[in-house]
């Protein structure tokens, strides 16, 4: 089955992953919906061809030794609120 391979930043001391380019993986199978190579581009009714796509695999490209954005964000917002 297709699934998106997303490209990405992992942060190891929060554990988060920070997406940064999403790749589509083909399967090349002629029976998957998301593929180029379906054999049925236009109005599919076959019942054996495959609907879902696989869930998206992360690749980590970059391993960053900080927490994310995000939680960096949460953790500045978080001070505020409570000083
Ligand atoms: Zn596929
Ligand atoms: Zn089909
Ligand atoms: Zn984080």
């Amino acid at each position: 089955m297709c699934h998106n391979l997303i490209d990405g930043r992992y942060h190891t001391e929060c554990r988060h992953f920070s997406p940064m380019a999403t790749n589509f993986k083909d399967c090349q199978k002629p029976n998957c919906l998301f593929s180029r190579w379906h054999a049925h581009p236009t109005g599919c009714r076959s019942t054996h061809c495959i609907r879902l796509m696989s869930p998206p695999v992360q690749n980590p490209i970059r391993m960053v030794q900080k927490i994310c954005t995000e939680c960096s964000k949460m953790e500045r917002e978080g001070r505020r609120v409570h000083c």
